[in-house]
């Protein structure tokens, strides 16, 4: 007794109650080898024992629809992971099983099948615009890693709208126009013309169930008329072909139902222009008897001029190849007829899912992504007539994806590029929201803005009035739109900065020479302006603001005193508060705090950057006098400024921790710790702090002192 004999002698009983399994191992025993027909077999038993109880809407047993999908994979001959995938597809996400055991059972290759399947069963389609159709489709491709997920969901959703009979009336509609929408066009997509006419002929009959029956009982009734029409016609090709000793199938073709509705809803025309004409398959062996065939049917039949195709030279964008041609019948009757191999008879039916085809003597170990590849390697190469490249790049695009698609509150799906971050979406919805947002949610949780998306997910924004971007978030945002806005607003905040700190640079100088801005008057202004080749104060402001431009000169250069004469020390100090922004900015090498003695330095492009006076680098920029300004601090400054110290410990356990302690109980924040050089007894460490003034400072250090194992506290100057 053959193996596959003792798998169906243990299934239950031929009747209804076999669940449809006994004519699933009947299909797969034609092409599948024996041990992997046992697989399958234990798959059916563990997803008939986690589904059982559970009824479909039709009343039969659920694990009949998992059965039925992995019927219609077999019948496409697919490998054993596909449908041991189909099998299990449902159990994940409706019963107790989990994706651990099936990776146990039946391999991690299947449980990543499975666990794609129920992701893609996550995303839900919330409308119908046409548009967001075709990004929803983008969504699914994008989301699949494997080929064969998508294939396992087509043929889930051809069985559930096979039984979408047993369903009210409103949710029949919605999930046959999803399907038409959505399914239909990826099989297309995919080239798997088999699934593609079968979902739009259930789409179009649960969607408009009455046009549908109509458009059914014409067919039917012309149908009859022309069967004797059609196996006369068939007859006399085989038996011309038979005359050349040609071998080949000539088939009368069954019209699909949902083309001739379009046809007829685009060309608007009536269903007798449609219906009343007769189709042919002839399968040749090879692609010179394609020709062959076509020079005799010609030869039969006048053909209709500019109705010949040759898709077999050049084929459609889904890997299509066929000859067709429409004759003039028998009392001017047209006859369709399309001629083609068996191979590409197939291809054609299965598209990208012949690569998967179960082939028992093929060793391949490409991985999903490779045998994707090799599909579309394979339409390239039809493809080199050129004809349509750009359908193919977006196929690819589609496969290959460097986009994620996410959804925003109401359902809208937003493109963005792969790492793109909630950042980037708030400013892919609008500029004004990305400028104002301060904190996002994915799936109703609250998330850090730096947070990455992934497909499918929903996000929304929570902005505030007066919120302004961070320039930290350049260092995360990935889209251009966000890049640049971001660098605008910093670029507009640092204008306006820098013009205010521009007109108090120049207010001050002219005070030293005695004047003022309202002494040198409009008229003066206006002149120098000119001669500077400014258009107005504020471009002269912004340039003095931002160091790009010497206050003293311009001060001397407007009082009319002369640009050569000496520069004089400033007496009167720019006064820092802290708050002017980014074009005041606090030294690193010597951490400047309120309470030191502080020189300001412009730098051009950057404005002022303040120093200690004692500061190390200082006598580097001694050399240009006329860069250099007083400055005094502002009273009462109730900011914090990062300053560093530096301390001596004894290498005792814990003390890092006691010194951080003691540290945070005088009030201050430590932005950064380093361990400066360990000794033997004593270890030298750095923090960077956040004080208020010196005062602050000097208690956070005298409390640091007096620490039992602290031996030095000092604050560093570089
Ligand atoms: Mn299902």
């Amino acid at each position: 007794m053959d193996y596959a004999a003792t798998i169906l002698s243990k299934l239950p009983g031929a009747s209804k109650r076999d669940h449809g399994v006994r004519r699933l191992i009947e299909t797969l025993q034609s092409y599948l080898p024996e041990e992997q027909l046992a697989v399958i077999t234990a798959a059916y038993e563990f997803g008939a024992n986690a589904h059982f109880g559970q009824t479909r809407k039709t009343g039969e047993a659920y694990i009949t629809h998992p059965v039925a999908v992995a019927q219609e994979l077999a019948e496409m001959h697919l490998d054993a992971q596909a449908i041991t995938a189909a099998i299990l597809h449902d159990t994940v996400e409706d019963t107790s099983a989990s994706l651990d055991e099936i990776a146990e059972q039946f391999g991690s290759e299947v449980a990543l099948l499975v666990d794609g399947v129920s992701k893609l069963d996550q995303i839900q389609f919330r409308s119908h615009a046409e548009a967001q159709a075709e990004s929803f489709r983008k969504m699914m491709l994008a989301m699949i890693e494997d080929i064969r997920v998508i294939l396992v969901k087509l043929a889930d959703r051809l069985h559930n709208m096979r039984t979408l009979g047993a369903m009210p009336a409103e949710k029949k509609k919605r999930i046959a126009r999803e399907t038409l929408d959505i399914y239909a066009p990826i099989a297309n997509r995919l080239g798997i013309n088999r699934l593609k006419v079968q979902l739009e002929d259930l789409g179009f009959k649960h969607l408009h169930p009455f046009r549908y029956r109509v458009l059914e009982a014409a067919l039917k009734k012309s149908q009859g008329s022309q069967k004797q029409i059609v196996k006369k016609i068939s007859e006399e090709f085989s038996s011309a072909m038979a005359d050349e000793g040609i071998e080949g199938d000539v088939i009368g073709r069954q019209k699909h139902l949902y083309s001739i509705y379009r046809k007829m809803a685009e060309k608007r025309c009536q269903l007798s222009d449609v219906v009343d004409v007769y189709g042919f398959r002839i399968i040749a062996d090879d692609v010179n008897t394609c020709y062959q065939v076509l020079g005799i049917v010609h030869g039969l039949y006048k053909p209709m001029p500019g109705r010949f195709k040759d898709y077999i030279a050049i084929p459609r964008i889904n890997g299509y190849q066929s000859l067709h041609t429409t004759l003039f019948g028998p009392k001017g009757l047209p006859l369709e007829v399309q001629i083609r191999t068996r191979e590409m008879d197939r291809l054609a039916e299965s598209g990208v899912a012949s690569h998967w085809i179960y082939k028992a003597d093929e060793k391949s170990n490409a991985s999903p992504q490779q045998r994707t590849r090799e599909w579309l390697a394979n339409l390239e190469e039809l493809q080199q007539s050129g004809t349509s490249e750009e359908f193919l790049e977006s196929v690819k695009v589609d496969l290959f994806p460097d986009r994620i698609y996410v959804f925003t509150p109401k359902g809208d799906i937003m493109p963005l590029p792969k790492g793109a971050t909630t950042v980037d979406f708030a400013y892919a919805v609008h500029t004004g929201i990305g400028n104002r947002c301060v904190a996002a949610k994915v799936n109703r949780g609250l998330v850090p803005l730096r947070t990455e998306l992934r497909n499918g997910q929903t996000v929304e924004v929570i902005t505030a009035k007066g919120a302004k971007p961070n320039p930290n978030w350049l260092t995360f945002v990935r889209t251009a739109k966000a890049r640049t806005a971001i660098r605008q607003h910093m670029k507009n905040l640092r204008s306006s900065e820098s013009v205010d700190l521009g007109k108090r640079l120049l207010d001050r100088s002219l005070k030293d020479l005695g004047s003022s801005l309202r002494k040198i008057g409009k008229v003066r202004m206006a002149a120098a302006l000119e001669e500077l080749g400014l258009d107005n104060n504020t471009a002269l402001f912004e340039q003095l603001g931002l160091g790009e431009r010497l206050a003293p000169l311009t001060a001397r250069f407007l009082a009319g005193t002369g640009e050569d004469s000496d520069v004089r020390e400033s007496t009167a100090s720019l006064i820092i508060a802290g708050t002017e922004g980014m074009v005041v900015s606090y030294a690193k090498c010597c951490f400047p705090i309120p309470g030191d003695d502080v020189m300001g330095y412009l730098t051009a492009g950057r404005g002022v950057v303040i120093h200690r006076n004692q500061c190390g680098n200082l006598s580097n920029f001694r050399k240009q006098p006329e860069k250099w300004i007083s400055v005094t601090w502002e009273k009462d400054i109730e900011l914090e400024f990062a300053c560093q110290i530096q301390t001596d410990t004894r290498n005792k356990p814990g003390v890092l921790a006691e010194v951080a302690a003691t540290i945070a109980d005088c009030g201050s924040n430590i932005e950064q710790v380093e361990v400066l050089g360990r000794h033997e007894d004593c270890s030298v460490l750095s923090f960077l702090l956040q004080v208020k003034d010196r005062a602050h400072l000097a208690k956070i250090m005298r409390s640091v002192r007096n620490m039992k194992n602290v031996i030095r506290v000092s604050r560093e100057s570089a």
